[in-house]
């Protein structure tokens, strides 16, 4: 029986897991290959990526299952995988110096394992650095150094400080760098509470369990074989994105070369664990005696939901949405309450939230008892339900639309969010444009699906990014005008970014910025926006619209058939993660394919921005109609 690190991780969830897996218990009977174990962490490893591919925003709603992964996404972002594995790899030889083997060298890859109880436990190591008197072994994480660097603490009201600190590009805890006088910057209980952050192994310490159990398999290799005086020579490092670095675009014919960027910093950066992961080690072997006892018991009876099914996360166990919580109702479930973060308070002063409302079997939105709703939003949700009732407050939708100047500019950007930078300035996971389209209302209603609309979209994977700028500003008057957008935060984003990298256009970019305006505001709403329009808090906090087929989101995908007829099923690209799958497959496409595909592309931005038309003209004919019975606050049929 063989437990590969990923089977480690999956297996020590829950005890139903191992149970679950009993159908595949011919894999777990034979001696793991090579092969087979590269494919699995490969799979594992990709999903960071491909998770970047999604946009989620609890703010506005927008939200996607990360469980719809295909084969093709991996594929399409395999090149760049293995490119942050071979640059790791390099850049760790130039920090560390001594002799590396990595995934270049793919059979070369050390491996490690040890046989305990039956079970043959084994890992290979992403990059095995040695030196004289020092092997470091570096777990390489497509992700970006920005999650750990934002562990931040800090005096009451006095500026705040990494808990990191970085020296010759390793990251160490400051709490262990000698003579480090952290005092000065943070009290130390703050600095402990940031630093425990690091063993929730579900959230930020994800990537830190994953190392510490090949630090528990090489341990256990040594300790089996009698060499356990090699044990205080190894250290372990996590290898990340560095968010700092910024690509000075010099490339070797079409290859990009990551030389360290003008203030120093590498493509890659370690964090050194190797204290944390000591720590871990307890926790590790409480972890492997469970997963012998769930593989020796094999229950396959349901256990309560929790943080161990990481659900809607990026590592969401695969049985959650086929069997354990597929109990939970698609649309309007007791989780699909609004800003609903701290939970309900029950009527004993305790709290219950998330999943805890599965277990104990309030699920529909209604099934919440009456008196634990205390929100006027969440009142109104409830009632959109109870009353078959659609929410309008025809006052604040006139309010947002009188913000509205003309022309109105319906924007909206398709991105590549690439983990290796592509271009000049930019850095690792950017959100790169590679299309706009561009919907311009001239007056209320006035606006024509293919004469007002204009499309860039990039004709190659070289850089395009200056003759983007040039057709929109060909458009779009910087001095007059609404910059449009469902999640204008996003679009004002890759605009400022923009400006920044190229100088010459930075005056009209900034003024587009300065129009922004989120047709969310209208739909939804905007506290401060109607605040400053006269509202009270109360009121300006609530939406303006709510229909029980929003349940509880105002994603596009939600707004529009309430507002539309517009549907994405006949596309042949139908969302934002389709569209980057095709613009990265470019080159391997055939020349019919290519020229398919570049329209199906086309034709997919532009329907983004023909949709926010639509949604917004089918705003003003709602409260025109409500114009007739005078009410400013109304509920109806
Ligand atoms: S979904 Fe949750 S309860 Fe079900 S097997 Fe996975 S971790 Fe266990």
């Amino acid at each position: 029986m063989a437990i590969t690190k990923t089977d480690f991780i999956n297996y020590t969830r829950c005890k139903r897991y191992a149970a679950l897996e009993e159908v595949k218990r011919e894999k777990l009977e034979a001696d793991i290959s090579y092969e087979t174990y590269k494919e699995l962490e490969l799979k594992e490893n990709l999903s960071e990526i491909v998770s970047s591919m999604y946009e989620i925003n609890e703010e506005t709603g927008i939200e996607t299952n990360l469980l719809e992964k295909v084969d093709r996404q991996l594929e399409a972002m395999m090149e760049y995988y293995k490119l942050v594995e071979i640059e790791a790899g390099r850049i760790a030889t130039k920090t560390f110096g001594g002799k590396s083997v990595y995934a270049e060298k793919t059979k070369e890859q050390e491996c490690f394992d040890f046989s305990l109880n039956g079970i043959h436990y084994v890992c290979y190591v992403d990059i095995y650095n040695e030196k004289e008197d020092e092997i470091n072994i570096i777990e390489v994480k497509a992700t970006t150094s920005k999650k750990y660097m934002d562990l931040m603490a800090g005096h009451k009201k006095c500026e705040k400080f990494s808990i990191w600190k970085r020296i010759n590009n390793i990251n160490y805890l400051k709490g262990e760098c000698f003579d480090y006088n952290l005092e000065t910057e943070m009290p130390l209980e703050e600095y402990e509470k940031k630093r425990e952050k690091l063993f929730d192994r579900y959230r930020l310490g994800q990537y830190i369990y994953d190392l510490s159990i090949q630090r528990y398999f090489i341990e256990h290799e040594l300790i089996s074989t009698h060499t356990e005086e090699k044990l205080t020579k190894f250290h372990y490092y996590l290898g990340v994105l560095n968010t700092d670095y910024v690509f000075d675009g010099t490339y070797e014919g079409k290859n990009p070369i990551y030389n360290s960027d003008s203030e120093g910093n590498e493509l890659i950066t370690f964090f050194d664990m190797t204290q944390i992961t000591e720590e871990y080690q307890k926790l590790i072997d409480i972890d492997r005696k469970n997963l012998e006892i769930y593989l020796q018991n094999l229950d396959v009876t349901p256990c309560p939901l929790s943080v161990s099914c990481s659900y809607k996360s990026r590592i969401e166990c695969k049985y959650f949405s086929t069997l354990c919580g597929n109990m939970i109702p698609k649309s309007n479930s007791s989780m699909h309450y609004i800003h609903n973060n701290a939970g309900f308070l029950r009527e004993d002063g305790t709290r219950i939230k998330g999943l805890d409302l599965i277990n104990e079997g309030y699920r529909n939105m209604l099934d919440v008892p009456e008196c634990w709703i205390t929100k006027n939003y969440h009142r109104i949700q409830r009632e959109s339900i109870e009353l078959d009732k659609v929410y309008i407050d025809k006052e604040k939708i006139l309010a947002g639309l009188s913000q509205l100047e003309y022309p109105i500019y319906h924007l909206d950007f398709e991105t590549m969010p690439c983990p290796v930078p592509r271009f000049r300035g930019e850095w690792p996971y950017i959100q790169s444009p590679f299309e706009f389209s561009l919907h311009i209302e001239h007056a209320p209603g006035v606006c024509d699906k293919d004469k007002d609309n204009i499309v860039f979209l990039a004709k190659t994977h070289k850089d395009e990014r200056e003759e983007m700028i040039q057709l929109m500003l060909k458009y779009m008057n910087p001095d007059k005008g609404t910059l449009l957008s469902q999640n204008v935060a996003f679009e004002k984003g890759r605009i400022k970014e923009l400006a920044s990298m190229f100088p010459d256009y930075r005056m009209d970019l900034m003024k587009l910025y300065n129009r922004g305006f989120d047709l969310l505001w209208i739909v939804n709403t905007n506290s401060k926006m109607y605040e400053d329009l006269g509202f009270d808090e109360e009121r300006s906090k609530t939406f303006n619209f709510y229909d029980k087929r929003l349940s509880g989101s105002f994603s596009i995908k939600k707004t529009l058939p309430v507002f539309s007829n517009l549907s994405y099923d006949n596309l042949v690209v139908k969302n934002g993660t389709e569209a980057i799958v095709e613009y990265a497959n470019y080159e391997k496409m055939s020349k019919e394919e290519y020229e398919l595909k570049y329209q199906a592309l086309i034709a997919y931005c532009k329907q983004d921005t023909w949709a926010m038309v639509e949604i917004l003209n089918a705003l003003r004919n709602l409260v025109k109609d409500l114009s007739k019975n005078g009410e400013n606050v109304v509920m109806f049929t």
